[in-house]
Parts: structure tokens; C-alpha cells; sequence
């Protein structure tokens, strides 16, 4: 029996012993972390555990169809509980968790389940695999190998996830085991047509304004090597719209032809400001946000800094000198 399989076989023991289930993801939750988090909601339910759901931040529009009301918990209601197991899914380190971060002290055991090369195996049982796509993908495995029943609603949960951890199957990160999984989860009666209409083609118009707003703002450093744009309280206010909502845009200026490190700041109503960074070259940004405190993958990693949306820009644009050798 190979290292993975033992430690399902573990896992599963420790949620047949349990009672009180706890799952949860990272803060300003994605594609992935949504997915997941809800895969592994509904394929515990058949054992009849209580099953609890915390994450921080808000559930982006197009995601808001897949997930049913009343199941992610949004505040704290776990200071006098001690679950007996804990779920942290797509989250490389505790501090991801944000406001929840100290819901690792309110369990028994903690079970990490994560892709990102930046993990530091924080939890008591840790499955990381930085090579594979998605923590989804990840986590169709380990339902795999339980032998549970996997049903319609979970491989269209587990698709969401890998469907958009991988940029819709184009990033380095998708391989042909990924499209053989895939293909189970179409034959398990995924619509992937309806899928992407929620996810992609769902647009609210003033999110697309919001968007424009984000690319009007675009600069271009060192050749046109470096872009940046900025998602200001301003754009969100002008346009009604929250952060979570607009999404794409660091992706978008990845899309420049001369383009090799994309950049978004994201200004926080408190004096704070989130930095998503991607690369298409072999500018290893993981690396790079880790410095700051922060993770990721080696083409999509970010991490947040205590500073005005003005500084951090001037940090960030400083911190790529080195790179791009000016
Ligand atoms: P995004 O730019 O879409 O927020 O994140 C890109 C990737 O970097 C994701 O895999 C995400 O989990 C990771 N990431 C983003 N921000 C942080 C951070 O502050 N800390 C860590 N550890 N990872 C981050
Ligand atoms: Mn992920």
C-alpha cells in the first residue's frame, strides 16, 4: 500500500470515529476552494456526521448557484467547540484561513488537503501534491481510493474546482490524468456547457464595468514586461460592486504578448492591500511572494501587504527591477 492510500485509510477511521465534522478553505475563496469544500460537504453526508462549513469572505456571484443557503458559516460559533476532526482544504498555511485561523485549536485533528508547492504541512495529517491541478483533483483521488460513492453533485463540485484551478484545462498544471478524471466526471453527468455559462458567461454589467475600470488603470514597467493594474474601494464603490466579484483581471494582463509577470493590488478597506501575482515566464512568483509572507504556485502565487495600495505599487514594481534587469 503506497503513502497516500495509508493515510486515506487513516483518515477515514478518524471520520468514522467522529462525531462533530468541521470543513473549511481559504479566505476569498476561489473556484477551487469552493468546489472542494462543498465535494467533501456532500460526500460526508451519507454517514450522518455533523458536518460544519466555515469560510471567510464572500461567495463570488458565479459560484453563488452552486452552493446551497445556510451551509458556509460566516461567523464564529465555534469558541466552546472541539471538532473531532478538521478539514483545511487549498490552503498552504493557517494564516489563509483568516478570521478562522485559530479554528485549527478548536480540533481534535487536523487533515490538510492542498496543491500549492508553498504548503508547509501545518496540519496533523497532511496530503500535498504540488503537481497535481486542483486541490479537487486531489480530493477525487482520496474519494477514489475511500471507495465511497461518488454522486452527480459532487463531480460537478469536484469539476468546478479543477475547471478553474487549471484556466479551464490550459495551465501547466493540467495532465492527461487530469483529463482522464475528467472524463469520469462527465460520465458521472456533468454539463459542462451549463457549467461554464454559470462560471464564465454570467457576468453582472457592472462587475464588466468594474473590470474595464481595472484595465484602464493599466501600467507598464521594464519593456512592457511587468504589467500592473490596481482594484481601488473606489472602482468597487463607483460600480456597487464587491472584491470578490471581479475576477480575471490579473489573468488578463498575462494575456499582453510581452507580458512575462502580471500583477494585481487589491486595495482592503483597512490600510492593507492583496498582490495576485502570475508569470509566464520562468519567474518563479511563489518564490516571490513567499519573501512577503505569502505562497502559491510557481506561475500564480500572492500574499498581502500592511501598506497602502500606493506603496505596495512602488514595492512591487521595485521588487521586479531585479528580473527584468534595469
Ligand atoms: P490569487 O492571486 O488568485 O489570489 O492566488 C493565486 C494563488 O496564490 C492561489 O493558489 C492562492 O491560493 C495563492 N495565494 C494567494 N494569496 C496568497 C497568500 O496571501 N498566501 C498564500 N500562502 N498563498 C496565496
Ligand atoms: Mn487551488
Amino acid at each position: 500500500m503506497n503513502l497516500m492510500t495509508n493515510k486515506v485509510k487513516e483518515i477515514f477511521e478518524i471520520i468514522n470515529n467522529s462525531d462533530n465534522i468541521c470543513i473549511t478553505g481559504h479566505k476569498a475563496p476561489d473556484g477551487d476552494c469552493i468546489g472542494s469544500v462543498m465535494a467533501l460537504y456532500e460526500f460526508l453526508k451519507p454517514l450522518n456526521k455533523n458536518v460544519t462549513v466555515y469560510i471567510d469572505g464572500l461567495i463570488p456571484f458565479n459560484y453563488k448557484t452552486f452552493v446551497k443557503d445556510g451551509v458556509i458559516m460566516k461567523e464564529k460559533e465555534y469558541d466552546n467547540i472541539v471538532y473531532d476532526v478538521l478539514f483545511i482544504l487549498d490552503c498552504s498555511d493557517a494564516e489563509r484561513l483568516g478570521k478562522f485561523k485559530d479554528i485549527i485549536n478548536h480540533a481534535k485533528k487536523s487533515v490538510c488537503i492542498d496543491h500549492h508547492k508553498t504548503n508547509n504541512s501545518f496540519a496533523d495529517i497532511n496530503i500535498i501534491d504540488s503537481e497535481i491541478s486542483s486541490t479537487g483533483e486531489l480530493l477525487y483521488d482520496i474519494m477514489n481510493i475511500s471507495g465511497m460513492e461518488i454522486t452527480k453533485e459532487i463531480a460537478v463540485y469536484i469539476y468546478i474546482a479543477i475547471l478553474t484551478d487549471t484556466g479551464k484545462f490550459s495551465y501547466s498544471n493540467t495532465s492527461s490524468h487530469t483529463h482522464s478524471k475528467i472524463a469520469e466526471l462527465l460520465n458521472l453527468g456533468v454539463d459542462v456547457a451549463e457549467i461554464d455559462n454559470i462560471i464564465y458567461n454570467s457576468k453582472p454589467s457592472n462587475v464588466v464595468k468594474a473590470f474595464i475600470d481595472c484595465i484602464g488603470g493599466l501600467e507598464l514597467y521594464y519593456d512592457n514586461k511587468f504589467g500592473i493594474a490596481c482594484i481601488t474601494q473606489e472602482i468597487l464603490k463607483s460600480n456597487n460592486v464587491e472584491m470578490g466579484d471581479i475576477d480575471g483581471v490579473v489573468e488578463f494582463i498575462r494575456e499582453i504578448k510581452e507580458v512575462e509577470v502580471s500583477c494585481v493590488l487589491k486595495e482592503s478597506e483597512s490600510k492593507s492591500t492583496k498582490v495576485s501575482l502570475r508569470s509566464k515566464s520562468n519567474i518563479d512568483v511563489a518564490e516571490v511572494s513567499l519573501q512577503y509572507g505569502g505562497g502559491g504556485h510557481a506561475k500564480a502565487a500572492g500574499f498581502e501587504i500592511n501598506d497602502t495600495i500606493e506603496n505596495t505599487k512602488k514595492i512591487i514594481v521595485n521588487n521586479f527591477k531585479v528580473y527584468f534587469g534595469e
